[in-house]
Parts: C-alpha cells; sequence; structure tokens
C-alpha cells in the first residue's frame, strides 16, 4: 500500500470546514451543514474512496465524465509535460498554441466529415452559450436576423450559465433568476413512459418529434434559428428517444431551414458504443456541443464541433466573431484531451463498448425489471435508468413527496454504488473501461439496494 491509500482523514472536522466556508452546486448549503458531505479522497479505476476508507464502484463516472477510469498516469503525465513547456498563453491576439492546434486536429479526424472546426471553451455551459451566439451569428451574416429563436425541450440539460439554464428544461433552475431569457421555446420531451402509454414506440416517435413541427409552424419557420437536444438525455433522467425519433427531428429540421445542434457532452466520446451519440441514431447534425468526456474529467474543457455549413459563412462573410474566453484553447487542457482520445483509441475502449459491455450491460441491467419495486429497466450504450414504481401491474408511481428514489440512493451509496436519483428513476453511466465482471458486481449492488429499499418502503407503508 502506498501513501496516498493508507492517509487517514478526520471526517467530522473536514465536514465542519466544508460547510463553515464551501458553497456547492445544485445544494441546500444548511440542510447540507446538517447532514456533513461525504467527502471522497481518490479513485481507482472505476472505485473512489471516501474519508471513512469505504470503497465505492462510480457507477456515474464522477458526474458522467470519468470515462477512462481513475488514476490514468498517462493523462497526469500529458499534464505535467505541458505545464513545464508552457502552463498558457492565449489564442486571441493572432497566437496559438501547439495543443489546440493538435486538439482540432484530432477532433477532425474523430467526428464524422461535415465537423473541421472546433472552438474551445472551458464547459459545457460555456459551449452551449457559445453556440447560441454561432447560431444567431450565422442567420445575421445570411442577412436573415429575425431567425433567432432556439427550440428545446423541457426537462433537458444544457448547463447552468444564463443562457444553458434557459435552453436547458428545467422548470426548478427557471424559477430562479428569471429564466428563460427570451427567444429560447420548449416542446415536450420524447419519454415514452410518462407520454406514450397505449402507443407503439414508432408511433410516438413520430408524435415527440411532431411537436417540433407544431412549435416551428406556431413561431414560424423564419423566426426558428435552430433546435437542440441531447441525443440520449442525461441529467434529465436518462430518457432514451423511441426509436425514429431523430431521423424524423433531422427531417422537420430540414424541411424548416432549422439548425440541426446535438449537446453531446454526455453522449460525446463513447458512450453510447460510437465516438459521438448522433451517429448512433444516425443523423447529421451541424453543430455539437462537447465537454466531460473529452478529458474524462481530469482537468475542465468544453467545445463546440462547427459544421461545414455554419463555419463556410462564418469564416467566409462573417469577419470577427467577438465571442471567446481568456482559456479558450488552455494548452493543458487541450494536451489532457489529445491525450484522453489517444487512449481511447489506443485501448479500442469506443469497439468494446459497442461490441462488448454494452450489449452485456443491457442483458444485466434489464433483469432488474423483474424486481417487484422496478417497473421498467432500460439502457443505450453504457447508459441506464429504471423506474421505482408502486405497482408493477398498473405501472403506477409512488407520490413525489416519499422520495423513494432518495431512499435508493442512500441503499447504493452505502451499499458501495453510486446511482443517482432522479426522482424515482435510478439511473448510471459508469466508466467507459468497466468489464464485464464489474457489471456483475455493480448490478449485484443495486439489487440489493433495491431490496433494501423495498423492505423500507414496506416498513413505511408506502406500498
Ligand atoms: C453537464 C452538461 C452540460 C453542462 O456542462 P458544464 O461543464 O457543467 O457546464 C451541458 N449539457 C449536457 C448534456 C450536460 O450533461
Amino acid at each position: 500500500m502506498n501513501a496516498i491509500e493508507t492517509q487517514q482523514f478526520d471526517t467530522r472536522s473536514l465536514q465542519q470546514r466544508d460547510s463553515a466556508h464551501y458553497m456547492h452546486p445544485f445544494t441546500d448549503t444548511k440542510a447540507l451543514a446538517g447532514r456533513g458531505a461525504r467527502i471522497i479522497t481518490r479513485g481507482d479505476g472505476i472505485y473512489i474512496w471516501d474519508s471513512e476508507g469505504n470503497k465505492i464502484l462510480d457507477g456515474m463516472s464522477g458526474l458522467w465524465c470519468v470515462n477512462v477510469g481513475y488514476g490514468r498516469h498517462e493523462l497526469v503525465d500529458a499534464a505535467a509535460r505541458q505545464m513545464t513547456q508552457l502552463p498558457f498563453y492565449n489564442s486571441f491576439f493572432n497566437t496559438s498554441v501547439i495543443p489546440a492546434i493538435e486538439l482540432a486536429e484530432l477532433l477532425t479526424e474523430i467526428t464524422p466529415p461535415q465537423f473541421n472546426h472546433f472552438f474551445f471553451t472551458n464547459s459545457g455551459s460555456e459551449g452551449n452559450d457559445t453556440i447560441l451566439r454561432m447560431v444567431r451569428r450565422y442567420w445575421d451574416v445570411k442577412g436573415q436576423p429575425q431567425k433567432k429563436t432556439l427550440i428545446a425541450r423541457k426537462n433537458a440539460y444544457h448547463g447552468s450559465t444564463v443562457c444553458g439554464a434557459s435552453l436547458g428544461g428545467m422548470s426548478y433552475m427557471h424559477e430562479q433568476g428569471d429564466l428563460p431569457i427570451p427567444g429560447i421555446a420548449h416542446i415536450e420531451q420524447p419519454y415514452y413512459f410518462e407520454h406514450g402509454k397505449g402507443m407503439t414506440p414508432e408511433a410516438f416517435a413520430l408524435k415527440a418529434a411532431g411537436w417540433l413541427e407544431e412549435k416551428i409552424l406556431e413561431l414560424g419557420a423564419d423566426k426558428v434559428a435552430a433546435f437542440i437536444g441531447e441525443p440520449v438525455q442525461g441529467a434529465g433522467g436518462v430518457i432514451i428517444p423511441p426509436p425514429g425519433y431523430w431521423p424524423e427531428i433531422q427531417r422537420i429540421c430540414d424541411k424548416y431551414d432549422v439548425l440541426l445542434i446535438c449537446d453531446e457532452v454526455i453522449t460525446g466520446f463513447g458512450r453510447l458504443g460510437t465516438w459521438f451519440g448522433h451517429e448512433y441514431f444516425g443523423i447529421k447534425p451541424d453543430l455539437l456541443t462537447f465537454a466531460k468526456g473529452v478529458t474524462s474529467g481530469y482537468i475542465p474543457l468544453g467545445g463546440v464541433a462547427v459544421g461545414d455549413r455554419v463555419a463556410n459563412v462564418l469564416i467566409e462573410q462573417g469577419g470577427d466573431f467577438n465571442h471567446g474566453f481568456t482559456y479558450s484553447g488552455h494548452p493543458v487542457a487541450c494536451a489532457v484531451a489529445v491525450e484522453n482520445i489517444r487512449i481511447l483509441q489506443r485501448e479500442g475502449i469506443v469497439e468494446r463498448v459497442a461490441a462488448e459491455t454494452a450489449p452485456y450491460l443491457r442483458r444485466r441491467f434489464t433483469e432488474l425489471a423483474d424486481h417487484p419495486l422496478v417497473g421498467l429497466a432500460e439502457t443505450c450504450g453504457l447508459m441506464a435508468g429504471l423506474v421505482l414504481v408502486k405497482d408493477k401491474a398498473t405501472q403506477s408511481v409512488f407520490d413525489p413527496q416519499h422520495e423513494v428514489g432518495m431512499i435508493c440512493r442512500g441503499y447504493c451509496f452505502s451499499g458501495g454504488v453510486i446511482m443517482r436519483a432522479v426522482g424515482d428513476r435510478m439511473i448510471i453511466a459508469p466508466p467507459l473501461v468497466i468489464t464485464p465482471a464489474q457489471i456483475d458486481e455493480m448490478i449485484g449492488l443495486i439489487r440489493a439496494a433495491l431490496d433494501s429499499t423495498l423492505a423500507e418502503v414496506q416498513r413505511r407503508g408506502l406500498l
């Protein structure tokens, strides 16, 4: 055992210091202070450890990002090398840096052929802010300045900046800070479990995509700049669109001359067994947002892949694009991204997800549907979700105020596996390097947590 593995922590003191000064994202600070945060101290492979020494299988890849797993010395070395040589220089005033050049080149190689230009940011939110400005600029330059509105979906997640939260469809985010900003419209999400009852998935796909056409006609096609969606919604609860949805969305965007944007912050870099999620669904977006998996979370980086249709107009006719960040093309972040992509390539990780681990996860995860609490269990690539129900036969759900999902999440955590609760939908997105044996271990831990949840729900008389 090395020094990191044997390190000791004073959890209580860390929790007190945490709540004294550190405001956490998406957190009720007062409630957390009463509870005390769980302090995570190290990671290796697909596992993390907390300050009490508990080993936990990270079913969420940190926050959908640690795709190549924890403890990758190649990434540490790439960062250290670049920090030593040139920790920072900007790309603003006719200057450039080698790692940003290399990353843009490598992204050209691994993205579909229409993507030949890349803009870098620090996060997915900033990527989506960049896209909003780019598509509005695109239509301005094209002489259609009235084509400004972006259509997005309810329960989508596009980040937490003013623009990201506005594009997103989280009502609890819109409630704070007078969002969404003007010029953004939302349609209903393609969630079969909630909106498709009694229809075939194929018929529901056409109906759900049809909501886009209705909204375009309502606003006027000459006012609509773009449609944005996550290939599979992540933070909304791993909402997997029914077959046929995305091709129909593409057809509608083409018909009304509306740009198609895929937010690939989660689905990019192999999560669905294809380099990008839109390839899994067979569509051809004009722009895509990436972040998270581009560096496997080792360092912040995001960006936008700009398809030729938009890039040609902005570059040939647009002149200065008055947008960017101090750290756009940060050399250390780009160097880590290049090495992360090379790891994915060298180890054939994306291919292995497609051929081996995604099919295996589907087989094992859908078996959970036989559990008395589980109404539905589905997967797409290495993303999966199940719905906790009160009554399997009628698929009736629990009263949200009982927070059964949170009860289940608690049993997962204390049992040694991280699963996220979105209402009563329990979701996972494990590191892409998870092996079949580790999938077996994860499913076993989830089943044990479901059993404990069932016992508690019975004890509380909620069934
Ligand atoms: C996480 C996420 C974002 C926001 O990325 P940040 O780096 O947190 O700003 C945007 N879109 C999707 C789909 C995400 O999952």
